[in-house]
């Protein structure tokens, strides 16, 4: 942190601008590779879990994706469905969900733990999907209070924020100026995107393929380019050569090994 606290003084002091993404970025490994939901296909480890966040960091990618969503008591925990083994993650309290634990013996892991989790390193980035909940302002507020906890912690340097709701994102940059966030959806221009201060894109990669100057376009508006989620051999080429800023991936070996 020091070091990171250090480069932004010089940065400031000597006039040399950057990107926000790059500033952040160049503590982190450097290559595309963000394992989806962390690395769990190989190994059968479950989604969404430390053991998988663990693995996407043993294995050296530069990120590492999981989703969060908010308990009906305000704990956040990492699931990608809105419900955990069959309870309404936001109708059910932490205690409630933590009956049953995850097929690896894990406890359902809490934003805190992953977020602790990946601060003892400064390998791999963290890439926060801020689920939506069942109304517009709940999401919102999800997304304050989960910006809130990620500064109280520290850890703003290592979180790259991402989510479909363009309202949450936006609530981050207005509360966090500094944080990085990338829209899900596919359905924002790249312009748009640059006039709302949002760091990038993070689209489908069926998007890119349908409007193929997209890619130039958000690079000329120096955006952040990332794209989900891309399993094949020939689609990673296909976006490896385009040099999109990261790939998300199921495959996240298969990604690595085309590391140059
Ligand atoms: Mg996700």
């Amino acid at each position: 942190m020091k070091t990171f606290i250090f480069i932004i003084c010089f940065m400031l002091m000597n006039n040399i601008t950057m990107r926000a993404q790059d500033i952040y970025r160049r503590f982190f490994l450097d290559n595309p590779v963000v394992a989806h939901r962390g690395a769990w296909k190989t190994k059968g480890i479950p989604q969404n879990s430390i053991e998988s966040l663990r693995e996407a960091m043993r294995l050296g990618c530069a990120g590492s994706e999981f989703d969060v969503h908010m308990t009906a008591d305000s704990v956040f925990v990492l699931c990608h469905d809105n419900s955990y083994f069959g309870k309404v993650i936001e109708k059910h309290t932490y205690a409630e969900l933590a009956e049953t634990k995850l097929p690896n013996g894990e406890t359902v892991p809490t934003l805190e733990k992953a977020l602790m989790e990946g601060m003892k390193q400064t390998d791999t980035r963290l890439f926060l999907e801020i689920k939506s909940s069942s109304t517009v302002e709940r999401t919102v507020l999800s997304a304050e209070k989960i910006a809130k906890l990620v500064n109280e912690m520290g850890a703003q340097p290592w979180v790259f924020y991402i989510s479909f709701d363009y309202e949450a994102i936006k609530r981050i940059k207005q509360l966090f100026p500094s944080s990085v966030v990338a829209y899900l959806s596919g359905n924002v221009s790249p312009k748009q995107l640059k006039e709302d201060k949002i760091t990038g894109l993070d689209y489908n990669h069926s998007v890119f393929k349908k409007d193929t100057s997209m890619i130039k376009n958000a690079q000329e508006f120096g955006l952040s380019l990332n794209v989900w989620t891309v399993n094949s051999s020939e689609a990673m080429d296909l976006f490896l050569n385009q040099n999109v800023d990261y790939i998300t991936t199921d495959e996240p070996e298969l990604l690595l090994s085309k590391k140059k």
